[in-house]
C-alpha cells in the first residue's frame, strides 16, 4: 500500500489531517490499519461507520445474523429494503457507498472457538459490537491470549459501558466481570430494551478507541477505567479497574476451548 495520500485522499480526510496530532502521518497509519468490528448491530453499525469514514484501510465486520425488522430503530447500517439480507453484506454496501477507499471484508458467520484464533490475527485492532457475554468473554480470554488491543462495549436500555484493554499492560474485561452472569440476571437487548442512540453514542467512543490505537495514543485510551453512561440521567461515570493478579485470562489460565460457543 502506498505510503502517500493522494489529491482526493487528502480532501476527503482534509479536516481531520488538519487536527495537528492527526495529521498526515496519522492518516497513513489509518490507511494501514485493520479493524475487525465483531457484529454488525447497534454497536457495530456507528462504529464500522466512522471508522469507514476516517479512512481506515482494512475493515473486517463478522455477523451471522439477517436484518430484522426490529432491528432498525439502532442498527443504522441497514434500511427498510435491506429486511431479510445479510447484516455483513447490507453493512459492506453502506461502507463501500460511504467509502469505496475502504476495503470492507464480509464474515457472515458466527464467531466461535475455531475461527477466532485465524480472524484476529489478520487484524490490529478488535471492536466488540457482541451483544451476549459469552461473546464477551470469550473476545476477552482470545486476545489477551494473542495481545490483540481491543474495545468492549454492552450497552442496555438507557445504559452502556466500554472499557480498552491492552493485553499484558491493562486490566482485562475479565479482570472486572470474573465471569458471565448467571442467565437469569443477564439483560440484554432482547429481553430488555434498548434505546438506539445510546449504542450511537457508545459505538463511536468505540471507534474513536480505536481510531486513537492506530494513530498512536496508546497512553491515552480508556484503559484501566470503565466508561459508564446513564442516558436518562446524562451522567458519565469512570470506575477505575485494577488488574486482578488471580485473573485466569490475564495470567493464561484460562482454556479458551469448547464444543458449545455460539457468538454474535
Ligand atoms: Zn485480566
Amino acid at each position: 500500500m502506498s505510503l502517500s495520500l493522494t489529491t482526493e485522499q487528502i480532501e476527503r480526510y482534509s479536516r481531520q489531517i488538519m487536527v495537528p496530532d492527526f495529521g498526515g502521518k496519522g492518516q497513513i497509519r489509518m490507511r494501514q490499519a485493520r479493524v475487525l468490528v465483531i457484529g454488525a448491530g447497534g454497536l457495530g453499525s456507528p462504529a464500522a461507520y466512522y471508522l469507514a469514514a476516517a479512512g481506515v484501510g482494512t475493515l473486517g465486520l463478522i455477523d451471522a445474523d439477517q436484518v430484522e425488522l426490529s432491528n432498525l430503530q439502532r442498527q443504522i447500517l441497514h434500511s427498510t429494503a435491506d429486511l431479510g439480507r445479510a447484516k455483513v453484506e447490507s453493512g459492506k454496501e453502506k461502507l463501500t457507498r460511504l467509502n469505496s477507499d475502504v476495503e470492507i471484508i464480509p464474515y457472515p458467520v458466527r464467531l466461535d472457538y475455531d475461527n477466532i484464533d485465524e480472524l484476529f490475527s489478520k487484524y490490529h485492532f478488535i471492536v466488540d459490537g457482541s451483544d451476549n457475554f459469552d461473546t464477551k468473554f470469550l473476545v476477552n480470554d482470545v486476545a489477551v491470549r494473542t495481545g490483540k488491543a481491543f474495545s468492549h462495549a454492552g450497552i442496555v436500555r438507557w445504559q452502556g459501558q466500554t472499557m480498552t484493554v491492552i493485553p499484558g499492560r491493562t486490566a482485562c474485561y475479565r479482570c472486572l466481570f470474573k465471569k458471565p452472569p448467571p442467565p437469569a440476571e443477564i439483560l440484554n437487548c432482547q429481553q430488555s430494551g434498548i434505546v438506539g442512540a445510546v449504542a450511537g453514542t457508545i459505538g463511536s467512543i468505540q471507534a474513536i478507541e480505536a481510531i486513537k490505537y492506530i494513530v498512536g495514543f496508546e497512553e491515552e485510551l480508556l484503559t484501566d477505567r470503565l466508561l459508564t453512561y446513564d442516558a436518562r440521567a446524562m451522567k458519565f461515570h469512570t470506575v477505575n479497574v485494577k488488574k486482578d493478579p488471580d485473573c485466569g485470562a490475564c495470567n493464561g489460565t484460562i482454556v479458551t476451548e469448547s464444543d458449545d460457543s455460539r457468538i454474535v
